[in-house]
């Protein structure tokens, strides 16, 4: 397993775990990896120092407060980064255990729900960054999500 700090092109930063280098270079090329924030493709590697070197001032885990009520607050970098790992990929399994998996259909699905022609329902799938841009510019609500790369083999 590999860890990257990665950056998209508006400047959000987020983990990846890969299998190798060559793993999240592939992924890059095919335009696999997305922001988990806003779906950007444009994916990078961050230029930072060694997780080692980071020491007390490393950057805090996404939405952990000033008041820091994580039960991790003070453990490790390394620790809240397991931490929010293991709560993304709970989050992620409940979202899957709840939404009806319409694949590649998903933004016509989306579309089909906004307009009436479809059930309301919470549905997922596979949409490529321009196509939820899109869907939030007719007014349809889509939350794009990065599936753990864990999660993604037992789904194939
Ligand atoms: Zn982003």
């Amino acid at each position: 397993m590999k860890v990257l700090d990665l950056k998209c092109g508006q400047d959000h930063s987020f983990e990846g775990w890969f299998a190798s280098e060559t793993d999240f270079q592939e992924q890059v090329h095919k335009g696999l990896l997305q922001c988990p924030l806003c779906g950007d493709t444009g994916v990078d590697k961050q230029l930072s120092a060694p997780r080692l070197n980071l020491g007390a001032k490393a950057p805090r885990a996404v939405g952990a407060s000033d008041e820091d009520s994580l039960p991790a607050a003070n453990a490790s970098l390394e620790g809240v980064t397991a931490a929010v790992q293991g709560a993304w990929l709970a989050l992620t399994r409940e979202i899957m255990a709840h939404t009806e998996d319409v694949g590649e259909r998903f933004p016509e699905e989306a579309r089909r729900m906004h307009s009436g022609a479809a059930q309301e329902r919470a549905i997922r799938g596979q949409a490529c960054a321009e196509e939820i841009a899109q869907l939030r510019a007719e007014g349809i609500p889509v939350i794009p999500w990065m599936v753990p790369p864990a999660l993604k083999e037992t789904l194939q």
